[in-house]
């Protein structure tokens, strides 16, 4: 999707380092982190928000995803944040779930 951050970054148009990456998503470090570890966990696939997501086993993917993510940076305990809509706070219309941890 063209004016998209993180599909630039997908494409590697932005450059950004990734944490983590399978078949399904990819992890970057937060840009502006509101803790000491905050990672984005985003879909390959641009869908603008969970309210546009459809296929359910793509969820599945991404709370995998955040287990191996959890296990490769030895987080333990972590929040989980999902952002739906300009007026619930999302900046980058490209779903992506939050893990925060200290
Ligand atoms: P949202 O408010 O949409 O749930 O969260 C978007 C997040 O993406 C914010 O926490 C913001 O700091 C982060 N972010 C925005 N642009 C970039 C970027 O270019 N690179 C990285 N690594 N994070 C970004
Ligand atoms: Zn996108």
């Amino acid at each position: 999707m063209e004016n998209c951050i993180f599909c630039k970054i997908l494409n590697k148009e932005i450059p950004s380092k990734f944490v983590y990456e399978d078949e399904h998503c990819f992890a970057i470090n937060d840009i502006n982190p509101k803790a000491k570890k905050h990672i984005l966990v985003i879909p390959k696939k641009h869908i603008e928000s969970l309210a546009q997501v459809e296929d359910m086993n793509l969820i599945k993917n991404l709370f995998e995803a955040i287990k191996n993510i959890n296990k490769q940076e030895n987080i333990k305990d972590f929040k989980t944040l999902i952002n739906t809509g300009k007026n619930a706070g999302q900046e980058v219309m490209h779903l992506h779930i939050h893990i925060l941890a200290d």
